[in-house]
């Protein structure tokens, strides 16, 4: 049947009714479409879930040859491919998945020219034989698509993007499309230069996603119960809840099951007929509740989820982004909620330090951390440091985030600082926060007395602060750069170069102010 095939005469508008069904353009689809059917080169910066898919899947119908389409994501290679053949465009993929003989007959067809799209991971594209087999064939577009793979600043740098400089190399004349969600200056810059799109013209969406009201809290002790208040106010709705460790799902999700919820865990850790079983619950019943390691999301597209969780520090302002951008698709109200402690810094300083990687790739992911833990301790608009982290003006008091709906108290945290700082130092910089407070607020713990902190001047100068505030303070110190974290050390907190001029009283701080919350007793210490 090939009455839905396109015609020469079709006009990218036509397609776009006919073939895939939608009224009109959005945003910049329509220039995008246009230029890279016309043979220019483009790169592409659009949010999740913005309609990157129709910018190269329409000049593929519009131009001669078959569009190559490079994309990392095999599940997601095979989703795209079936839903194209459903609608009557030629489309095939080719991945580790097909079977000797399937893989040839789409080679076959490729030579033949019957095919509009071929979707091809990069490790199979930049084999010499598949290459050769290029040369043989009548190409119209190369779109590669998840660009920012080509980064090594991102986090999901794959080697093989940066020999895809090949295609342009051997074959100048076809027109080539660099798409990704990932839109940080430093990434942005190095697709730029590793896939030589200096000449490309670039195609930059905000990535503002206004429906999408973020708060942040401070954790009370594992964060579960702040975590069931807010999801009181999500009765029924699918959502997913974002935690850092395997474990801590397993946990989360069982919790959440005993108060009644429909909660699956997801990790990677577990058996992959019961991960596929729980991703398709989620995908086809209402209201289930996803416990997940960041394994989870990538390529789920649900319009529907009503709130993305964070029960744990995410690991930077990227992966926030990518997470929480996956609530609220279909452009409803939507939640983005996250909870920290200082315990969540430490585990993911020690990760990081204690991790696989270069130093200078180490150094880079605790300036990311850095990065976010400012953004966390913010007292302006949430949405306009996000957004200024993607290089995006945004007048701020956005009126749907924590901080403009409610706006944070500010006080001289100048004295209290002077005073942790001291009790730190007193103490010989060897200490977690837990005890740092006890110090502060006249503990006689066992600690205290074992290590005759009792003793010193600072013992019990923070009485008129309570524990929430201490650790509110000695979170702010940490994201002010005022107080280092000693990983080594199993989390002590120790004094940096910014503490001096505090101390000597040459320097004021202004901490927030941290909401009142309903006091329920006294949670765990081990914040
Ligand atoms: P991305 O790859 O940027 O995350 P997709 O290409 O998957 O986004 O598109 C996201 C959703 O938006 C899809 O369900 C798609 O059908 C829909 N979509 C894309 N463009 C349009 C449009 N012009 N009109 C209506 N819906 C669109
Ligand atoms: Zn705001």
């Amino acid at each position: 049947d090939t009455t839905d095939l396109p015609q020469m005469t079709d006009t990218a508008l036509d397609l776009l009714h006919r073939i895939f069904g939608h009224g009109a353009f959005r945003g910049e689809q329509a220039e995008i479409v246009e230029h890279v059917a016309g043979g220019g080169d483009a790169l592409v910066l659009m949010p999740t879930g913005g309609g990157k898919s129709l910018c190269y899947q329409i000049p593929a119908l519009l131009r001669d040859g078959v569009a190559i389409v490079v994309s990392p994501l095999i599940a997601l290679m095979q989703d795209q491919v079936e839903a194209l053949r459903q609608v009557g465009v030629r489309a095939a993929f080719l991945n580790s998945t097909l079977g000797g003989e399937e893989a040839a007959a789409v080679e076959q067809r490729l030579l033949r020219g019957e095919l509009d799209l071929l979707y091809v991971a990069p490790e199979r594209l930049l084999t010499g034989r598949f290459l050769s087999l290029l040369e043989r064939a009548k190409l119209g577009l190369f779109a590669i698509d998840e660009a920012h793979c080509v980064s090594q600043w991102g986090h999901d740098f794959r080697p093989e993007y940066r020999q895809l400089t090949v295609l342009h190399e051997r074959w100048p004349d076809v027109p080539r499309i660099a798409l990704t969600a990932t839109a940080d200056a430093p990434t942005r810059r190095e697709i730029v230069e590793r896939l030589g799109l200096e000449d490309a013209r670039q195609f930059v969406s905000s990535f503002d996603r206004p429906n999408i009201r973020y708060t942040v809290v401070p954790k009370d002790g594992a964060g579960t119960r702040a975590l069931l208040d807010f999801l009181a106010r999500h009765p029924g709705q699918s959502g997913i809840v974002y935690a850092m460790s395997r474990k801590r799902v397993e946990s989360v999700a069982e919790q959440l099951c005993k108060a009644g919820m429909k909660a699956l865990p997801y990790h990677a850790g577990m058996d992959a007929s019961i991960r596929a079983t729980n991703q398709r619950r989620f995908l086809q019943e209402d209201g289930i509740v996803m416990v997940a390691t960041i394994a989870f999301g990538m390529g789920i597209d649900k319009p529907d989820v009503r709130f993305v969780a964070h029960v744990d520090l995410p690991k930077s302002i990227e992966g926030y982004y990518q997470e929480t951008g996956r609530a609220g698709r279909d452009g409803d109200a939507s939640e983005a909620w996250l909870s920290y402690g200082l315990g969540d810094v430490v585990s993911l300083r020690q990760m990081i330090e204690q991790g696989e990687a270069g130093e200078e790739r180490k150094l880079l992911e605790l300036r990311k951390l850095d990065s976010l833990l400012g953004f966390c301790e913010t007292t302006g608009c949430r949405r306009q440091a996000l957004l200024r982290w993607f290089g995006e003006e945004h007048a701020g008091a956005c009126g749907n985030c924590d901080n403009c709906i409610s706006p944070p108290q500010s006080w001289d945290g100048t004295e209290a600082a002077r005073k942790a700082l001291s009790a730190i130092y007193r103490t010989g910089q060897r200490f977690g926060v837990g005890h740092l407070v006890d110090v502060l607020r006249g503990a006689k713990t066992e600690k205290v007395q074992q290590f005759r902190h009792d003793q010193l001047a600072v013992f019990g100068v923070g009485a008129d602060l309570d524990d929430r505030q201490w650790r509110s303070v000695f979170r702010q110190l940490v994201a002010g750069g005022h107080v280092d974290i000693d990983v080594e050390h199993f989390g002590a907190l120790r004094l940096t170069e910014a503490s001096r001029p505090v101390l000597k009283g040459e320097a004021t701080l202004r901490f927030r102010t941290e909401p009142k919350t309903v006091s329920r007793g006294r949670g765990s210490r081990r914040t």
